[in-house]
Parts: structure tokens; sequence; C-alpha cells
């Protein structure tokens, strides 16, 4: 029996180890966030975590709000389970390309932040990131938010406070992602040419545009022909802290006569019959590869985070319209040229993502033309074009 025991303690402890590795890259969850008023102008605010964390908390001009970071933590709530209060415009919930939890108080008022410390557990309490404002006077138009530094925390991070975010930006960073590689294909083209050799060729010839232009740098998530998951993809744009993320695909359908290249942005809802179906297909790569799906489930459950979504999907959505405007001037597009569906290789909440068709591998004509490089060089170049709009439009709106 002894014997027995033993051999059940050790299996049940490798299970425990294989059962908690995909969570061993965060140390912390964020349980809860609470509000509470101490007086008409003093304003706690009340993170419970699972263990104690670093932390960095410092404001930010235009709109006001306050950033607190958490480094190597996730969410274990929902957007919907933030408190509301009036003095509050917004509470946004979001993961840095770090890993590190990002919690941004939007004010509406201006605010002093008094003391930032963390509690150990206590009378049923877990562990808690106490934070304590002063809040200002209502004087309308003036907002301001300053800090007050008071070193309680358990780890000291007073001297580190970015207070302006612009000095020394690096240039943005784009990800290329050529679609499919590998076993995986993709589409096959009516002369028998390979979606996932095009994708490669397309990908390629914009980097060498973009780094021309000195203002970008550029990864790929592939430069070969390999094969790769498609969680696999967003996140390693999303680890490089991406700015932008383009995904480069080709279609077939069965009738040869449609043509016409297309730009896709994330939504769980297809604009059309075609997207949808189309989205699944491109979805499938994953199983066409053979490929372990399992980092998937992780990411789109615990980070996720709609909120953060939502303002980065209005992003992906301004830079696709820019593309839609230069491309139309240089090649044929499909009508409705910009359209949604829930492609996988979209999902990253924090970095703006868009999916370009370039045109019908199942039509001659359009098959023929995205094998030339002149082709594909012209499509590159009007890519390069909407993304220096973009970006000149996004750094004037300045909206981060
Ligand atoms: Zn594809």
């Amino acid at each position: 029996m002894p014997v027995l025991r033993q051999i059940f303690y050790l299996i049940a402890c490798i299970g425990f180890v294989f059962f908690i590795q995909p969570d061993s890259a965060f140390g912390a969850s964020v349980e809860n966030i609470r509000l509470g008023m101490q007086s008409d102008t003093t304003v706690r605010i009340v993170i419970d975590l699972s263990q104690s964390v670093d932390f960095k908390i410092f404001p930010l001009k235009n709109p006001d709000r306050i950033v607190i970071d958490l480094p190597q933590t996730r969410f274990n709530i929902k957007g919907n389970d933030l408190p509301e209060k009036d003095f509050i415009n917004t509470i946004r919930l979001g993961m840095t390309a770090q890993n590190d939890a990002r919690i941004v108080l939007e004010l509406n008022r201006g605010a002093i932040i008094k003391k930032s410390f963390v509690l150990p557990p206590q009378s049923g309490f877990m562990w808690r990131l106490v934070v304590d404002l002063d809040l200002m006077a209502k004087t309308d138009g003036l907002k301001q938010v300053t800090s007050e530094w008071y070193d309680n925390s358990v780890s000291s991070q007073s001297s580190d406070t970015p207070a302006e975010e612009q000095k020394s930006k690096p240039k943005p960073l784009i990800v290329l992602d050529p679609g499919h590689g590998g076993q995986d294909p993709g589409a096959i083209g009516v002369s028998g040419v390979y979606e996932k050799h095009l994708t490669l060729a397309m990908a390629k010839q914009m980097r060498s545009l973009l780094e021309e232009t000195g203002r970008y740098r550029v990864r790929l998530t592939r430069d070969k022909d390999v094969a790769i998951a498609l969680y696999a993809r967003r996140r390693f744009a999303r680890s490089l802290g991406a700015d932008l993320f383009i995904s480069i695909h080709a279609d077939s359908i069965r009738k040869p006569q449609t043509r016409g290249l297309s730009i896709y942005t994330l939504s769980e809802k297809a604009s059309d019959k075609e997207a949808e179906k189309l989205a699944e297909s491109e979805n499938k790569a994953d199983i066409i590869a053979g490929l372990d799906l399992s980092g998937e489930t992780q990411e789109v459950t615990d980070i996720l985070i709609d909120l953060a979504r939502r303002e980065t999907n209005n992003h992906s959505s301004f830079f696709a319209e820019k593309v839609v405007k230069e491309i139309k001037q240089v090649v044929q597009t499909l009508p409705n040229t910009h359209r949604f569906a829930g492609f996988a290789v979209l999902k990253s909440p924090d970095v703006p993502s868009v999916l370009m068709e370039m045109g019908y591998l199942s039509n001659k004509e359009e098959e023929k033309l995205l094998r030339q490089p002149s082709y594909r060089e012209k499509l590159a170049k009007a890519t390069v074009r909407a993304i220096d709009s973009y970006f000149a439009e996004k750094h004037k709106a300045n909206f981060n």
C-alpha cells in the first residue's frame, strides 16, 4: 500500500506540474477592483491580488488618467465587473507586451495620487494594492493629475516614474505575417501556385520598402517556408510590442470570375457569408499544418479583455480604411473592400491588426498578376503609403 500511495502521489505531483504549466508566466492575478469614498474628496482604490506584486503607478495626460502596471500578472475579473463612479470616465484593463497587467483609470476631474502601497493578507482579505486619491475641486477646463509619492509600498518604484511618455520614442514596429507555410500551402492557384509562397514573397517586398523609408522597424512572423500556429503569430507581435500587425493572404473560391483585393478586421460577426466562410477556412490553418493549439484558450480567455480590444479594433479599422483608400487607386478591389470576420490571427487585444487578402488565386488573371513581383510591388507601395498616413494621423490625433 505505501508503495502504491507513493506512486499515486508521484503521479499527482507530475499532473499538478503539467496542470499549472500554462499559467507559469503569470505570478499573480487581479481578483477584484473596489472603490470606496473615504470622504467627499478622498477615494481609496483597492485591487485584490492573489499574491504580492511589484507595481508601478503613474499619471498620464490628455486625457487625464492614472496607469497602474502589475508585472507578470493576469486578470481574473471581467470588464463588466468593474466599479462605476462619477469621477471616473472609464476603467480599462489590458495586457502590455511584457505580460504586465495594466489598469487605466480615466478621470473626469483632477486628482492627486496620495499614497500607494501593498497590504498583506489580513482578516479574511487577500493581498491588496491600495491607492489613495485626493480628488480636486471641479474646476472645469483645468484638470490636472499630479503625483506625490509616498514610498509605502513593498517595493520602491518612486524613482522610475515615467511622468511623460513621449521622450525618445522608438520607430513604430510593424509585424508582417505571411500566411500559411510548411505543410499548409494555403490556397492553391489555377496554375498550381501556392498561397504560402506568394504571401512570403509579398511580405519580403513590403519589408524592403518599409525599411527603405527609414521610418519603421519591421519583423516577419516567418521568413522561411515553415508552419506557425495562428496564436503564435499574434503572440509574436504582442511580445515585441508591435504597433501594427498585417497578415498577408490570397484567397480562392469556386467562382472563377471573382477577383479583387479585400482587407479584414476582427469581428465576431462576419460582414457576410463569404467573409464568414473565409475566416473559417483561414482558421483551419493550424489543423492543416498539424499544429498544437494549446496556447489558444489561455490567451483568449485570460488576456482578451473586451475593453482593450474595442479600442484596438478602432485603430485596426482606421488603418484598414487607409489601405482601402490607397489600394483602390492602383488595383482592382472587391466591393465593400473593408470586411469583418473572426480571424484567429487578428485577436490580439492590444495590437491593431488587419488581414489582407491580396486577391483570388482561383481567378486566372489575378493569379497571374499576383505571381508578378511588379504587381506585388504596386500593392506593397500602396500599403506603405497607407501605413505612412496611419501613423501620421495617429500621431496628430495622439490617440494612444
Ligand atoms: Zn490564407
